[in-house]
């Protein structure tokens, strides 16, 4: 099975400072959508994992987290493409929960509900707690410059082995092509 763990603020949608707390403040990043129907077409099952510390800081209800994702899945099946699953921690930093990104709960609850080793598994993110999860749970981090990725680029310069790339279409464009590097950081 051919697998990729995306996050989502940044990578799918625009980020913002202030959470995304409606659904209209849920604007696609373009070409994210379209990215994800082509590793759907390539063989891909796609998963979210992403923090959503707004639930915590009760700035968002579940419901309308849920209302949130359900456009997300529309306008994703429009562009023909389709979410095997969404993982989320609702947890905020202060709650030092074991699956807020950085810490790799919500990769390790991924692997255990669809029974698969995370070793090559591409993780794309666009921040720096997005690399150490992925890396901590032993995925291949992928950052894209999206949302916050430009600051994150400059955070692992230096760590070369992390691939760079502009967006979520350019990187799931490398993957398709199987040029993605795949080696695994051990710490
Ligand atoms: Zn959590």
């Amino acid at each position: 099975m051919k697998l990729v763990i995306l996050d989502r603020d940044g990578v799918i949608n625009q980020e913002s400072d202030e959470f995304i707390k409606s659904p209209e403040e849920w604007q696609a990043i373009p070409g994210s959508l379209e990215a994800i129907a082509r590793l759907n077409q390539a063989g891909y099952r796609v998963v979210l994992a992403t923090n959503q510390s707004a639930v915590g800081r009760q700035l968002l209800d579940m419901e309308t987290l849920l209302r949130i994702h359900d456009k997300m899945r529309y306008q994703l099946a429009e562009a023909g493409g389709t979410l095997d699953a969404i993982f989320f921690c609702p947890h905020r930093p202060k709650d030092n929960c074991d699956c807020r990104k950085p810490k790799p709960g919500l990769f390790l609850d991924i692997a255990a509900r669809l029974r698969v080793p995370l070793a090559n598994v591409p993780a794309v993110g666009d921040s720096m707690r997005d690399v150490e999860a992925a890396q901590a749970a032993g995925a291949c981090p992928i950052l894209v410059r999206t949302g916050n990725g430009q600051q994150a680029e400059a955070g692992v310069a230096g760590r070369s082995h992390i691939p760079v790339y502009d967006d979520l279409s350019a990187a799931a464009d490398v993957l398709i092509a199987g040029r993605i590097p795949t080696m695994h950081q051990s710490q």
